[in-house]
């Protein structure tokens, strides 16, 4: 039977190239950047392995006063930048695919931390995170040097090697994009005003380009279509449709999407596969050109789908290709069940805002290609005949059996609960999480193909059935509880009145224990818990307050995209926010806040409260068998994921990874377990 997915696998006309097939993997940030180039070529060259046809780079600084420091991102600002930049375009070329880079002049989303340097954009701007320090207005002069700079960049993207030259004004970064809006652009010279004025630049260095480079290279358009911000924004039924109706045919491919970045990589809790399909589909019917559009597409049938009903040609995809690098071979061989799919929870997209090299939840490999040599389908065979135990399934545990069982060894897994995935099947029946699911589904199904892993759920172990199991080599994965005293990060010591019937855990709620009436959730965790637990009582008819000691509501999820769109969605239910609180005081009805600026605390009604504070690790099992390894009752012993430090979902998998690449390895504690770029020496 013929594949039915072989429409994906057609080649596609660029401009004056020929994309292999229909995936495209379009530019995505990943905190390596100038300053790792191997780590970066190899992550890049493995997804050209991994079947996708074209590969790009992330957003590539064209000169030194569009310095984007602290952010780790490409640079182009002159010749001795092309070698590093070539080394990523020889990866991609080593497995036949086409290399793109982005290139940007920020405007005031450049910060000039590292050079100093002031930069220009379409008027005098404060320039990101609250820094006070503005832009200059370009001048005329400005913009023919703008103009220069980004043809001089792409006679180096040229001679580096890339095949396709993107032009950005997209996520409302650079200052094509700038010029576009008409709450940025005030000029009263040529480059403002009317419509047409505005889309001057942009026309202006797409000819540039093309003239500069395009006898052998295509030139993209990265255009957001709309910024989700109503009337106040650009709009796909707006000027976003004029602006591609007056460009239509200049570029040779129109990769288009929504801005800003926290719309673009949507959160999979809010935005689900394909999001993006209502606001870019107009666009073919405006060009001859092809287009490229993203939306988390991880489904053969859905990609089809929209090749199909002609609302794209190539599908776009940064994290879909970051979970999987091998996501088109898969299809291709008809592999689909073997899709590691990405459950949109933006840990990657936490990295780059960081300032700290790539990683995923879904694929522990992932910026691990270069440094650790790590392979997202390969993994060094056994060495031995050795018989491991990992007690406890949840993601340390199911992903460090899933990769003890690729290398070969024999594994047994015991799982205390009756359905094996820990907190991940648990955290997926929170309102908007169900794709987390994937993590566990993806290696329940691979440790279904492998006869040497065996799962024992319905298994709690004690030390003795660890030590009769007749396993030498043991891995305690056995997890985390959630702290019920309500000590944490701020509050160091319990909360005086914990112990009331009225005060739950995330863990009674995730076990359906759920309170009623006025209750108040106390945020000390910063991520996502508190504020899906608020949602899912004010979902239940409860009255809700969120109380936190964070300057903001779920302060560490301004990393993964995600508060913006937490906050929007708590508002929008009722919940009352109270930020720069501590609680103090539990009581049978009330509870005391205090606010970290003001003398008095207030008093609250509350008929229940939720503490969503620190964790204490399950480690018991751990403690109770150490002294048996003292007296070589064991062979080896070791503790991972939350059980031995409790942390995100990406760090279960990465640990229950490391331990399986590191099983039977000779590993040195005194020296990093990985190799380091220190360019220049
Ligand atoms: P991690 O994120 O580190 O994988 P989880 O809490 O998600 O941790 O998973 C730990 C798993 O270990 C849970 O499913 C839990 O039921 C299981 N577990 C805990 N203690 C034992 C034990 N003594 N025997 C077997 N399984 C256990
Ligand atoms: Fe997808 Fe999460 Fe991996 Fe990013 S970190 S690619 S969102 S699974």
């Amino acid at each position: 039977m013929s594949n039915p997915y072989a429409i994906l696998f057609e080649p596609v006309q660029i401009g004056p190239v020929t994309a292999p097939n229909r995936f495209y993997q379009v530019p995505h940030c990943n905190g390596m950047g100038y300053a790792f180039p191997s780590g970066l070529a190899a992550m890049r060259g493995i997804k050209a392995e991994g079947g996708w046809g074209v590969v790009c780079t992330e957003e590539t600084e064209i000169h030194y006063t569009s310095d984007l420091s602290p952010s780790l991102e490409g640079r182009m600002w002159e010749d001795s930048d092309i070698p590093a930049m070539a080394k990523m375009v020889a990866a991609v070329h080593e497995h036949s695919g086409l290399a793109g880079i982005e290139l940007v002049y920020s405007g005031q989303h450049a910060r000039n931390h590292f050079t100093r340097a002031v930069a220009f954009g379409v008027d005098s701007f404060s320039v990101p995170e609250y820094f006070p320090a503005q832009t200059r207005m370009a001048d005329k002069e400005d913009l023919r040097a703008l103009r220069r700079w980004h043809r001089n960049a792409a006679l180096r993207a040229k001679q580096a090697g890339f095949e396709i030259i993107t032009c950005y004004a997209g996520h409302t970064l650079s200052i094509a994009m700038f010029m576009l809006l008409k709450r940025f652009n005030q000029r009263t010279d040529e480059y403002g005003g009317s419509l047409e004025n505005r889309t001057r630049l942009l026309r202006e260095l797409l000819e540039d380009t093309h003239e500069a480079v395009g006898d052998t290279c295509a030139v993209a358009l990265r255009l957001a279509v709309d910024e989700l911000l109503g009337p106040e924004g650009l709009t796909h039924d707006g000027e976003g449709t004029e602006i591609v109706a007056m460009l239509a045919e200049m570029p040779d491919l129109w990769d288009v999407n929504v801005s800003n970045w926290s719309n673009d990589s949507g959160p999979s809790r809010f935005m689900k596969e394909g999001y993006q399909e209502k606001y870019i589909s107009f666009v073919k019917g405006l060009t001859s050109k092809p287009v490229v559009g993203v939306g988390r597409y991880t489904s053969p049938e859905a990609m089809v789908s929209v090749i199909e009903r002609g609302v794209m040609d190539l599908i776009g995809s940064a994290r879909p290709s970051i979970a999987d690098p091998f996501l088109p071979h898969k299809i291709k061989e008809g592999r689909v069940e073997d899709i590691r799919e990405c459950i949109g929870c933006n840990i990657c997209a936490s990295a780059d805002n960081k300032n700290i090299p790539i990683r995923c939840t879904q694929n522990p490999t992932m910026g691990e290609e270069w440094r650790r040599s790590w392979h997202p389908e390969r993994i060094p065979a056994k060495r031995s005949k050795k018989s491991v135990l990992v007690v406890g399934a949840g993601p340390a545990g199911l992903e460090c059996a899933r990769a003890l069982g690729q290398r070969g060894y024999e594994v047994t897994v015991t799982e205390a609960e009756r359905e094996p995935g820990g907190r991940v099947i648990r955290e997926a029946e929170l309102p908007g999480l169900s794709e987390w699911r994937r993590v566990v589904d993806w290696r329940l199904t691979q440790i279904e193909k492998l006869p040497n892993v065996t799962i024992y759920p319905g298994s709690k172990m004690s030390a003795a059935d660890v030590l009769e199991s007749g396993l030498g080599d043991v891995i305690i994965a056995t997890g985390c509880s959630w702290r019920r005293d309500g000590a944490g990060r701020t509050l160091l010591a319990p909360i005086p009145g914990w112990e009331g019937e009225q005060v739950y855990s995330p863990d009674d709620l995730m076990a359906g224990i759920l309170p009623i009436g006025k209750v108040l959730v106390y945020d000390d965790d910063h991520y996502y818990m508190g504020s899906l637990l608020a949602e899912l009582l004010a979902g239940n008819g409860c009255q809700v307050t969120l109380v936190t000691p964070g300057h903001s509501v779920s302060a560490w999820s301004d990393y993964t995209l995600e508060q913006a769109h937490i906050i929007r969605k708590l508002r929008h239910l009722g919940v009352e926010m109270r930020t720069h609180s501590l609680l103090t005081q539990i009581e049978q009805d009330r509870t005391q806040v205090q606010h970290e600026y003001q003398s008095e605390p207030v008093w609250l009604d509350a008929d229940a409260v939720v503490l969503v504070t620190n964790r204490i690790p399950n480690d018991e099992l751990y403690r109770e068998l150490k002294p048996g390894m003292a007296l070589e009752k064991l062979d080896s012993l070791r503790v991972i994921g939350d059980a031995e430090a409790p942390n995100i979902i990406a760090n279960a998998v990465f640990s229950g990874h490391l331990a399986a690449q590191e099983f039977d390895e000779v590993v040195d504690p005194d020296v990093p377990n990985f190799r380091r770029e220190r360019v220049g020496f």
